[in-house]
């Protein structure tokens, strides 16, 4: 059976000997590029390659990119613990070519390497291509002797890939492993794979074919080489090889899932029982993460990503009976796990762990209380025979106590409600609103004039700052 760490090495080592450079994961924190949140996918270092603006001394490259989908784009935040296969934080393995091959040899490398390098039983495999591309169609009907019935055409939500609303993108072909009949969920046009989205049909390998910069307007500028980007997720096919069903079950996962039953004393169960412990492995794995990549806990943009991660785990862990800060435990698991590959997240534990901890110990002061407050809504709103928590209830709670709306958002799910998100964000955009009229109706200036007009006898001084304003306790 091969580690994850024995697959991120075999594919390295694949496309290396393939005349591809190994090139090392970019960081969390886009360089340079305001469009994206966190970098997302493992094209996103080669983002001016793509569009011919930057040049590489190579033309064929090979990655393992640490990714984080949550916010953005692709945010698949809500989503983990509940399937099998999505983290806020995982790892991509990816080939890329830059103007050099196109379709035929991306199809050709991606399927000797699952059949002939990792033995994966063609039989198992399903192969999806965007609905008009012939041309990928031939290619694999050639390479795998598979027929429409194995090759699906599937639309621009599934098959056109792009990276945020503007950027490098292009149709896409993907291979998808089927874990079998006894994984069948009970959709009402039956399960298939572009029908249902359970998790018997595992998406493994995204091959894109970049063709396309997308301007802000929509529209589709093709770009000066068609190039080839592919993202394959290592847990993913971690769980395929090592044979478990869902990507908790690796190497990479279950040694984090035996430290919370560790920490709580109580044992993980696979089915939605054990939800609170996927997400404080996920949650705790990217935190060290994020942190690690300079990210740190605040309250807007990519900090404000963070806190929300680290909240939801602890409010998680609070179900779990753990009322000490514990998620800043993680950090040494994942770094026992992962810092052979990421040496930093070890270099830098201690400043993680720290950072966590602290947040952890800042939301625990309201966690209690807030949570008291949140129970006594949901019981009153079903004694009303009611079903929503309506906006400005949750931003009461967003500002009171500190709860991110998705927090609330698993809590009203628990309990069979939902959160009105709009209203929300319209009670948010008001407290904005008034919070910037605040500030601007008292000007520095005046307010010194005011106090001079106020007390005529005072000294002269020179303004030398509102540094200086505000030392003195002048300000607001
Ligand atoms: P899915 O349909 O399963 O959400 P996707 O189509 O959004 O996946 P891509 O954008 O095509 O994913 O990314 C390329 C590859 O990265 C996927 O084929 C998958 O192997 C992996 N991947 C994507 N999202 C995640 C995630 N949240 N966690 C783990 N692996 C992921
Ligand atoms: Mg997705
Ligand atoms: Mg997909
Ligand atoms: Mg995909």
């Amino acid at each position: 059976m091969l580690t994850s760490k024995e697959i991120r090495q075999a594919f390295i080592e694949y496309f290396e000997a393939a005349g591809h450079t190994h090139v090392a994961s970019g960081s969390l924190v886009p360089h340079n590029d305001p469009t994206l949140l966190f970098t997302n996918a493992g094209m996103n270092q080669f983002k001016e390659v793509f569009l011919g603006v930057d040049q590489r001394p190579y033309s064929r490259a090979v990655t393992s990119q640490k990714c984080v989908r949550a916010g953005g784009k692709h945010n698949d935040l809500e989503t983990v613990g509940k399937t099998a296969r999505h983290h806020t934080f995982f790892e991509m393995l990816g080939n890329f070519s830059f103007g050099d091959y196109f379709k035929k040899d991306a199809i050709n490398f991606a399927w000797t390497f699952l059949t002939e390098q990792l033995g994966l039983n063609p039989d198992d495999l399903w192969i999806t291509i965007y609905k008009d591309d012939d041309e990928a169609y031939d290619l694999w009907h050639e390479r795998t002797g598979f027929g429409p019935e194995k090759i699906l055409r599937l639309g621009e939500k599934d098959n056109f890939w792009q990276m945020g609303d503007v950027g490098p993108c292009g149709p896409c072909s993907e291979i998808h492993y089927d874990r079998g009949s006894e994984h069948a969920c009970d959709h009402e046009d039956g399960c298939a794979l572009g029908v249902c989205d359970c998790d018997r049909w595992l998406e493994i390998w995204n091959l894109v074919f970049m063709q396309f910069n997308r301007h802000e307007d929509g529209t589709l500028e093709p770009l000066p080489k068609p190039s080839v980007d592919t993202g394959m997720g290592l847990e993913r096919i971690a769980s395929v090889l090592q044979g478990v069903p869902s990507n908790w079950d690796t190497d990479l996962f279950k040694p984090l899932l035996e430290y919370v039953e560790s920490l709580t004393g109580k044992s993980y169960d696979t089915g939605k029982a054990g939800f609170p412990f996927r997400v404080i492995a996920d949650h705790g794995r990217c935190a060290t993460f994020l942190i690690g990549d300079g990210v740190l806990p605040s309250n807007e943009g990519r900090g404000y990503v963070l806190r929300r991660i680290i909240r939801r785990a602890v409010r998680l862990g609070k179900t779990l009976g753990l009322n000490e800060p514990f998620l800043y435990k993680m950090t040494a698991e994942v770094g026992k796990l992962m810092g052979e590959a990421y040496p930093s997240i070890v270099d830098q534990a201690a400043f993680i762990e720290e950072t966590i901890k602290s947040e952890e110990e800042r939301f625990m002061k309201t966690l209690t209380e807030g949570m008291d407050r949140v129970s006594d809504t949901i019981a009153s709103l079903k004694a009303d025979g009611k079903t929503v928590i309506d906006g400005q209830t949750a931003f009461t709670f967003y500002d009171t106590y500190g709860f991110p709306i998705d927090l609330t958002k698993d809590v009203a799910e628990e309990n069979g409600l939902t959160v009105d998100a709009d209203g929300f964000e319209a009670a948010m955009a008001e407290q904005r609103r008034k919070s910037k009229a605040a500030h601007q109706t008292v000007d520095a200036w005046d307010l010194a004039k005011t106090v001079r007009d106020a007390f005529p006898n005072l000294p002269k001084t020179a303004f030398t700052g509102y540094g200086h304003l505000e030392d003195t306790g002048v300000i607001m």
